[in-house]
Order: C-alpha cells, then sequence, then structure tokens
C-alpha cells in the first residue's frame, strides 16, 4: 500500500522514485482521487532533488498514458511532424512553419498553447483572426490535419489530461521553471500527438524559462532522448531569445508579421532565419529534402510563389476563421493608438531584459495576469531596437500600439527600463542558432 506522504518524503530526502510510485501519483492526481496540495508538495520536492533521467521518462509516460495517443491514418508516404517551442517574445514561427511546411507535403498537426508569464501563446495569436476556433475535438483535427495538411488547436481533454491539470497547478505553486517538469509537460503531450517527427526550439536568455545556455542545452538534450527512446526522428535547436524575434510583439501584430512575411513585405530576417531553420529539420526527417540546401530551396520557393500564404489561409477557413485577413490585414484587430517609445539616454543597445517586454504586453491588456482575463488582441510594440543598435536620446525604441492611457504609461516604463544603453560599441554579437541537439 503506497501513501502518498511517504512517496513525498522519500522525494523530499533525494531518493529515486519508482515507476510505480510515479504511475500511483499521477493518476490518483489525474482522477481526483489525491489532493492538489500533495501534488503540490510533490512538484516542488522534484524541484529540489531533481529526477533521473529515468525517473523522467516514467513521469512522461504516466502522463502520456493518462490519455489517449492519437491515431493518424497513415496513408502510404504521409510522414507526420510538429514543431514545438519553449517560449519567447515575438516568436511566432509556428504560424509561418506550419503552413509553410505543409506545402511541402508534410502533415503538421500542432497542438499549442497560451501565453504563459511573459511568453506568448500561439493560441492567442490565431484567435486575434476573427472566428478561429483553436478548441476543435480530436476527430476535427484529425480531418483538418488530414485535409489541408495542417491544423493548430489547443490542448483537448483527450491527450495528457495530467499535464493540464499539473501544469494550471504548477502555474500557481513556482514550480514550472523544473527541468523534469518541463521535459515531461511537453514531451508527453507531443508523443500523444504521435507525430514520426519533432524539431524542439529550445530558447536561452532573459525572455526564455531557461536563462543560460547551459541550463537550455541540457533541457534540449533531455528532450531529445525522451524522444528517441520512443522511436521518434527528433532534433532541437537551440536559439537565442535575449531580445524579440521579429519585428512585432502582440497577438494581432504578429499575426500581421506572419502574413507579411509570407507575402514577401515584411522585413525579420531573424524570424525568417529561424522559421526556415526548424522547417528544414521537418523536411529532411520526412525525407522530402536531402540536405538543408535542398530544403531551403523549397521553402524560400513556397515562400515566394505565395503558396504558403494560401495554405495558412485553407487552415483558417477550415478552422472557421476569416481567412481574407490574408489578403487585407486590416481585417486584424488594430489598436486606437500609437506611440514611439522614446530612448531615455543615447548610446548604443547593450542588452534588453527581454521577458519585461512580455509583461509590457501583458500590461497592455495583450495577455493575462488571472487565467480568466480577457486579452486585448489589438496592444503590442512593433520595430523594436535590437542588440547592437546605436540610438539617440527621444529617437523611438520602438512603437507602441495601445488603447487605455494609463496601461500605456505603465508599458513605456517597463519598456525604457527594460533597455540597457551605454556610450560603447557590442562588440560580441549573439549567435540567433547557438547549436543542434540530435
Ligand atoms: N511548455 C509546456 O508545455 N510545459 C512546460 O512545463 C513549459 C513550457
Amino acid at each position: 500500500m503506497l501513501l502518498p506522504a511517504q512517496i513525498i518524503q522519500s522525494k523530499r530526502d533525494g531518493n529515486a522514485l519508482t515507476e510505480d510510485e510515479i504511475r500511483f501519483f499521477i493518476n490518483g492526481f489525474t482522477s481526483g482521487e489525491l489532493p492538489e496540495y500533495q501534488m503540490a508538495a510533490l512538484a516542488m520536492a522534484i524541484c529540489f532533488q531533481g529526477m533521473s533521467f529515468d525517473e523522467t521518462m516514467w513521469l512522461t509516460r504516466a502522463m502520456i498514458e493518462s490519455g489517449q495517443v492519437v491515431e493518424w491514418p497513415r496513408a502510404p508516404r504521409s510522414f507526420y511532424a510538429d514543431k514545438h517551442s519553449t517560449g519567447g517574445i515575438g516568436d511566432k514561427v509556428s504560424l509561418i512553419l506550419a503552413p509553410l511546411v505543409a506545402c511541402c507535403g508534410v502533415k503538421v498537426p500542432m497542438i499549442s498553447g497560451r501565453g504563459l508569464g511573459p511568453t506568448g501563446g500561439t493560441l492567442d495569436k490565431l484567435e486575434s483572426i476573427s472566428g478561429f476556433r483553436t478548441g476543435l475535438s480530436l476527430d476535427e483535427f484529425k480531418r483538418v490535419t488530414d485535409k489541408v495538411g495542417c491544423a493548430m488547436i489547443g490542448q483537448t481533454a483527450e491527450i495528457a489530461p495530467a499535464d493540464k491539470k499539473l501544469y494550471a497547478l504548477r502555474d500557481v505553486t513556482a514550480t514550472v521553471s523544473c527541468l523534469p517538469l518541463i521535459v515531461a509537460s511537453i514531451m508527453c503531450k507531443k508523443l500523444a500527438e504521435n507525430v514520426d517527427g519533432l524539431v524542439l526550439d529550445v530558447k536561452w536568455g532573459s525572455g526564455a524559462f531557461m536563462r543560460t545556455r547551459e541550463t537550455s542545452a541540457e533541457l534540449a538534450q533531455a528532450m531529445v532522448e525522451v524522444g528517441k527512446r520512443y522511436g521518434k526522428k527528433v532534433c532541437a535547436l537551440q536559439t537565442d531569445m535575449n531580445q524579440p524575434l521579429g519585428q512585432k510583439i502582440g497577438n494581432a501584430l504578429e499575426v500581421r508579421e506572419c502574413i507579411e512575411l509570407m507575402n514577401g513585405s515584411a522585413d525579420a530576417d531573424d524570424l525568417l532565419e529561424v522559421t526556415l531553420a526548424l522547417s528544414a529539420e521537418m523536411l529532411l526527417m520526412a525525407n522530402v529534402a536531402k540536405s538543408v540546401a535542398d530544403a531551403r530551396q523549397m521553402l524560400q520557393k513556397k515562400l515566394a510563389s505565395g503558396e504558403a500564404l494560401r495554405k495558412f489561409a485553407e487552415m483558417i477557413t477550415a478552422q472557421g476563421g476569416d481567412a481574407k485577413v490574408c489578403d487585407e490585414v486590416k481585417r486584424l484587430p488594430s489598436a486606437k493608438k500609437t506611440k514611439p517609445i522614446s530612448a531615455t539616454k543615447s548610446g548604443v543597445v547593450q542588452s534588453i531584459e527581454c521577458d519585461q517586454i512580455g509583461y509590457a504586453v501583458i500590461a497592455l491588456g495583450g495577455g493575462r495576469k488571472m487565467a480568466a482575463d480577457k486579452i486585448d488582441f489589438a496592444v503590442g510594440f512593433e520595430q523594436p531596437k535590437k542588440i547592437g543598435d546605436a540610438v539617440k536620446a527621444g529617437e523611438p525604441l520602438m512603437i507602441m500600439h495601445y488603447n487605455d492611457e494609463a496601461r500605456g504609461a505603465e508599458a513605456e516604463r517597463m519598456v525604457q527600463n527594460a533597455y540597457k544603453i551605454e556610450d560603447k560599441p557590442v562588440t560580441t554579437k549573439l549567435p540567433l542558432i547557438v547549436q543542434r541537439v540530435s
């Protein structure tokens, strides 16, 4: 007879848990037999004591088995692949990557999340498109993926329900930033999706959960290893999140930037580069391309021909949204006011507290302070000064889109405080893609 308090005590004292103990806890928590306070205590003990690789695998398995594993029709030659990002500011890659990779013949079923802490969420971005439904049933999700080639939804009750419940608990008990819990949480959803290939974008820096390159590399390695043990083709790119990705931050603004990137009118080299690098990995896994160079050429063609944008429009229609936004970005929500946020001193941008830019979007109403908050999709920022850019006092650090003066004033201060500007050049440029882990 296992007693929950004894299992918590065992982890608290630094012992490794057995597979049975982990399964007992996860099953009991998911069914409601074990109270949240005991799960919270175990999560905190795991934060302090960590988990071995075997324990992390068992936790992942117990969470997968708390729900269903998706069955795909497996038509001849169809390859299912997904991409997951650990989250960042201005990280809108999924919205371009899913239709782009689908145009190349790979099926992309994507289960995404909402904004978390300072990081934006794919579902919130998509919901800024009028009518877009992220809450498809599992059957609808499978139908859209097979018909269109890609679909993007939120976590359903059927897939890894243990994670849905545990994630909500971790969010309010300061147990999010914990490597084994993050590995199990991300990988259980992706493995329950039952894709053949998975590409992970593991961010590091001031706008990421993992602040250092070392911890983010550790996370990448652990996730890749779990994926491989499940027989999946999996690799991770460790990418920079010390400054916003692209030129727009905020839900509708980011959708606009994606559409502009796909119609050739956006100027966002960093966003394009990360998107191409991750997409190329998916084409290689699917054997659709023989080399990275081939893959990139194929992807560039699909962007230049407008096929990727048409595929995005097709997906929007299939999920009930207003696909006309792809031709008329003005149909997206827009804020009543815009205002340049001025630099308070002259010099060169040395660093940015990137998470503060995410919190500034929340201050404007573009993210949630409480789970039940309604989002103002229109607000956010564009044209941010980046690390290494010179700026004069009074010149804009970025342009703010806002609807409320008091919220705007608070967000303006947050952005100004997030920038470190000094009168010296930046000599070391941070690589956008640090390394590939496979
Ligand atoms: N994203 C997830 O899905 N889970 C985590 O624990 C962290 C980021």
